[in-house]
């Protein structure tokens, strides 16, 4: 088994491990896992944008639409902090040169389902490899950063309460990784979905492996359906690709199989979800039709250049035809329990980003507010590893607990038991989430 040492290990290189990464000191040494390559992330795939406070008279109001859509179940405390800290994020970004769409040189806000307002920073429909590219891009300079693909979490090492690395599964080897903090940075849960619109290879890793150890879970059973997915009788991918709520947020409106409006288009989107599968059922139709008609195709092709060209992959081009969208799997709300600093329950481990429940969310997400959690507590991790980490200066040996006895040789490298344990993870939390519903 080989044998690495970190004073940071993330896990994860999405928005949320990216971001924190950027804001440990660069004095510390810093190790980041990604599971397959590096673009196969959800926030790779993030089209809309972020919402963000857009001036100092919008506090009251973007607070009220993330308890409002998120059924006031809602940390009103983490929402306080998303929306207080939301334009310092937004800033940075811009600071950094994620290109978002502007008019002279102010951000172009755009709306989406259940903002009374335009709030969303958004770069066309590809906001999220855009932010994805420019984050990867500063850490992928500085040198006390190294990023290890394909490369997956399967356990995690303790004691005494403290979380002191983690067990990992390359394609060559099983590898070790001490670390005085470690950060669960490893995503959403629709992998183990039959229909979801995330990466298939985000199937929930850290949440399985925090339940096994006893780590705080909040909410787990809170799963977001986005109302609108591509419909296609044939698929060859298992994961759908999503239409954007922003095209209802520029005017598109949904129609049943018999031609018939049936639903607010900008409602939240646990309620659009319900509309659209009570139709569904009463129509006796596998999915219903968005119309962006209205506007034209010069403009469908600059604004949402991505939807486009997928669209009209499949045959459908969304300056003429309908849309046909279905509910899908979409976002998990609930996750790994943790406080104002994405703290677990566990010394010296974090969760940031959609593997974290910060309660930001309530029980159904605001469009736009998960890039921005990712931001925001991410950041928050960073600081309070940069304030703590001294405390911890030793990295303890490994206890090699994934060390078999074959005769009288201890084989270390025992990858059939890391792949059983992976496959455990998968079945039990599929049993729990998925089939359960
Ligand atoms: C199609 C789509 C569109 C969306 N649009 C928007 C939007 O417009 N605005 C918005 O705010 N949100 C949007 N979301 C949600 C948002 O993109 C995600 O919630 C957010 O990007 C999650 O970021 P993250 O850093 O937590 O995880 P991710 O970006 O998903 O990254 C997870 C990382 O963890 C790694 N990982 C996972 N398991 C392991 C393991 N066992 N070992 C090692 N590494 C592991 C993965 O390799 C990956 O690097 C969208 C989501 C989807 C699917």
């Amino acid at each position: 088994m080989k044998i690495l040492n970190a004073d940071v290990l993330i896990i994860g290189t999405g928005v949320a491990g990216l971001y924190c990464a950027l804001n440990l000191d660069k004095n510390l040494d810093v190790v980041m896992l990604s599971k397959k390559s590096l673009e196969e992330c959800n926030t790779y795939l993030a089209q809309g944008g972020i919402a963000v406070r857009v001036n100092e008279y919008d506090y009251d109001a973007f607070f009220m639409d993330t308890m409002k859509a998120g059924m006031y179940l809602n940390n009103k405390e983490s929402v306080k902090v998303l929306v207080n800290e939301s334009r310092e994020s937004i800033l940075d970004l811009d600071r950094l040169g994620v290109p978002f769409n502007k008019n002279m040189g102010e951000f172009e806000y755009t709306k989406e389902g259940a903002h009374v307002k335009n709030r969303i920073v958004h770069c066309n429909d590809k906001s999220g490899k855009l932010v994805f590219e420019t984050l990867y891009e500063h850490v992928k300079n500085l040198e006390n950063i190294r990023i290890v693909e394909n490369t997956t979490m399967f356990d995690i090492e303790k004691r005494d309460g403290k979380c002191l690395g983690v067990y990992c599964l390359s394609e060559k080897e099983t590898i070790y990784i001490g670390s005085k903090a470690t950060v669960l940075a490893s995503g959403g849960i629709g992998g183990i979905f039959k229909n979801s619109t995330n990466q298939s290879c985000l199937t929930g890793d850290a949440m399985a492996l925090a339940k096994n150890h006893g780590i705080k879970l909040d909410t787990p059973g809170y799963i977001q359906y986005h109302p609108t997915a591509l419909y296609l009788e044939k698929r060859e991918d298992k994961r759908r690709f999503l239409i954007s709520e922003s095209l209802r947020g520029e005017g598109a409106l949904l129609f049943n199989s018999r031609g018939e409006r049936f639903v607010k288009e900008l409602l939240p989107r646990n309620t659009v979800t319900s509309a659209i599968l009570e139709e569904l059922e009463k129509t006796n139709s596998d999915c219903v039709y968005l119309d962006i008609t209205h506007t034209g195709e010069e403009y469908l092709k600059r604004r949402f250049p991505k939807i486009y060209s997928e669209c009209l992959k499949h045959g459908i081009n969304i300056a003429t035809d309908r849309i046909p969208v279905t509910p899908s799997q979409h976002y998990h709300m609930g996750g790994i329990g943790v406080d104002l600093h994405s703290r677990t329950s566990m010394d010296y481990l974090y969760a940031v980003g959609e593997c974290s429940c910060t309660g930001v969310h309530g029980g159904n997400r605001l469009a736009s507010n998960s890039l921005l959690e990712g931001l925001v507590f991410s950041k928050r991790a960073a600081e309070d590893i940069n304030a703590v980490i001294g405390e911890n200066n030793k990295i303890f040996e490994p206890l090699l607990r994934y060390s078999v006895k074959e005769g009288k040789k201890l084989v270390t490298d025992n990858r059939n038991k890391a792949i059983e344990i992976i496959g455990n993870m998968r079945k039990d939390l599929k049993n729990e989430l998925v089939d359960s519903r």
